[in-house]
């Protein structure tokens, strides 16, 4: 089959690879019909996240038709249409059972090395690194999915091909970001990042009772499709002299309610502290770039909430922990049990008949994954999410 392979930093291929078989009895066989290029696959795709090796098959977000169950998978049939969580959890664990679906215990086999590193390790992660299992990813023509009786979420008709690819993370985890802020009526939340996750997080933050909502971005288009999910205000931060002072300033003082970091490792910007963490991670002396995460919790109200989507690989330098600590700053933060969204989530778009591919700006097929991540790395041609169909 074809598919989607990393064989270095800034380098992807479309290359022939093995079909995948089932290796086990809770497995089952998905033959790709959308998948989608992640701002987490331009972490790895940048070479921030270690563990990767030449011919990984890249992708986490993918959805299509069972063809193939194992004995044990009792709850699928052939032919039917899934989306597939990002993580890979096996539904029994003590995780699992308080549905901490990203932090199972039994699905990353290479487990031993997260523990040195962190201590314990999360769940298994599709096409996410050695590091969380080498899981052969999704942006290929089939993926091999185990623990499908637990995974796996048949679709109605009404949810299309590129919506539910939306599911399988994104969508999700602008929703978990939400729901961390613990919403109250009359929150003012600011997000930082208007990418696919920032803007499911403002329409989320919406839904949940924000009264306002502040998007933060440099890229127009990506601020356009804000207000069009729901924010209230947007703040292109380059035309911005002083970003904390104007949050201050429209919050009468106090500072947002809640703040979400949909950013992570690989912030831009071009302030001293920016150049600093630019020039300590391009000489490999600092593992992250956390820029975003020290505005958000500068800014963020007393008593107020930074919730953190966006991914953190390692050991984050000139941390305002201090500040975090004096005032009484809840942080949230982890991988998103998606397993717990998908339903409610179908529910929504039907609800409130609303489409999560409104977002989508690019499509092809796999052979234009090489010049698709670019693009979606770079954000030229106003590209704000990719998805390719096999
Ligand atoms: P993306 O790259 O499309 O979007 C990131 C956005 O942040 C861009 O629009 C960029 O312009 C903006 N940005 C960069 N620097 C900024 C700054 N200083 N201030 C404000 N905005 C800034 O990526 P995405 O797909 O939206 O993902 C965002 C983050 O969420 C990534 O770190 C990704 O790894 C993470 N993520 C986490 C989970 C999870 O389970 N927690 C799941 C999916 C993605
Ligand atoms: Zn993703």
């Amino acid at each position: 089959m074809k598919a989607v392979c990393w064989c270095g930093k800034g380098n992807v291929r479309v290359e022939e690879v093995p079909d995948p078989k089932i290796l086990n009895p809770r497995d089952a066989i998905i033959r790709v019909r959308a998948t989608a290029i992640c701002g987490s696959d331009l972490h790895l795709y940048g070479g921030a996240i270690p563990g990767m090796q030449r011919g990984d098959i890249l992708g986490h977000e993918f959805m299509g038709d069972v063809v193939e169950v194992g004995p044990n998978v009792e709850n699928l049939k052939v032919g039917q249409r899934v989306v597939v969580p990002f993580a890979i959890a096996c539904g029994k664990c003590f995780f699992c059972s308080r549905q901490l679906w990203s932090l199972c215990d039994n699905s990353n086999p290479n487990a031993s090395t997260l523990r040195k590193l962190y201590g314990q390790s999360g769940a298994g992660l599709f096409g996410y690194s050695h590091l969380y299992g080498g899981y052969a990813g999704g942006q290929a023509e089939y993926v091999r999915v185990p623990f499908a009786d637990v995974g796996p979420v048949p679709l109605p008709e009404s949810i299309g091909d590129e919506q539910a690819a939306l599911l399988a993370d994104v969508f999700p985890t602008g929703f978990m970001a939400a729901e961390n802020c613990q919403i109250q009526p009359g929150d003012v939340v600011a997000v930082w990042g208007c990418g696919p996750v920032g803007l499911f997080a403002i329409k989320s933050a919406s839904w949940l009772g924000a009264e306002r909502v502040i998007a933060i971005d440099r890229f127009e288009e990506r601020l356009e499709l804000a207000r069009r999910v729901g924010a209230s205000e947007t703040i292109n931060y380059e035309n911005e002299n002083d970003l904390q002072e104007r949050l201050k300033e429209s919050t009468g003082g106090r500072g947002p309610d809640a703040c979400i970091d949909a950013v992570g490792m690989e912030a831009h910007g071009t302030s001293l502290d920016a150049w600093y963490d630019r020039i300590k991670f391009a000489t490999y002396l600092a593992t992250d770039r956390p820029l975003v995460l020290r505005q958000a919790i500068h800014a963020c109200r007393k008593g107020g909430t930074v919730s953190i989507p966006g991914v953190y690989g390692g050991f984050l330098d000139k941390m305002p922990f201090g500040a975090a600590f004096a005032k009484g700053l809840r942080l949230t933060m982890g991988q998103t049990h998606v397993h717990r969204y998908i339903r409610p989530l179908i529910d929504r778009i039907e609800r409130e008949k609303f489409d999560p591919a409104v977002i989508v700006s690019h499509r092809g097929g796999l052979d234009d994954a090489p010049d698709l991540y670019q693009v979606f790395r770079d954000k030229t041609d106003d590209c704000t999410k990719v998805i390719l169909r096999p």
